[in-house]
């Protein structure tokens, strides 16, 4: 529990929210400002700020959770986009890590999942990127 985490008060049921799903290390409620109808945060009841901050165990238990929902959101939804941030120039707001479940449908017209694409300089430059991530393996 973090003093002043919104999402921890959710857990504790120290503040309302629609709960949808709740195991003993997950919950599941809906996003207070949906992008669509069923738009679902998934979180762990153990407070952790980004995803590289949790444990193995909890991100497992989420992650089956982020399943779960999913396939039931996909069974009256034609589509359904994960969105999970970290860090706030990734657009994260709220710093207990979740992930966000966004039903879609034909031409609903969401901005989720798209970008403008960019092309590396040269093949010097997409090599030296690739290598600095393998650095850390
Ligand atoms: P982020 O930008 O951090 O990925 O997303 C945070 C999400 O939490 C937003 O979509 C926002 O609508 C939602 N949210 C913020 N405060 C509350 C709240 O008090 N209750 C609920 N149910 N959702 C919230
Ligand atoms: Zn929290």
């Amino acid at each position: 529990m973090e003093e002043d985490c919104i999402f921890c008060k959710i857990v504790d049921k120290k503040i309302p929210a629609e709960i949808v799903y709740e195991n003993n290390n997950t919950i599941a409620f809906l996003d207070i400002s949906p992008a669509s109808k069923g738009h679902t945060l998934v979180i762990s009841k153990k407070h952790s700020k980004i995803i590289s901050d949790m444990a193995d165990k909890d991100l497992n238990d989420l992650i089956l959770t982020v399943k779960n929902l999913s396939s039931i959101l996909l069974k009256f939804n034609k589509g359904v986009n994960l969105v999970q941030s970290n860090g706030k120039e990734a657009g994260q707001e709220v710093f207990h890590v979740h992930f966000h479940l966004i039903p879609r449908s034909e031409n609903d017209n969401l901005d989720v999942g798209r970008w403008n694409s960019h092309k590396y300089k040269d093949e010097k430059e997409r090599k030296a990127v690739a290598n600095k991530i393998r650095s850390f393996f």
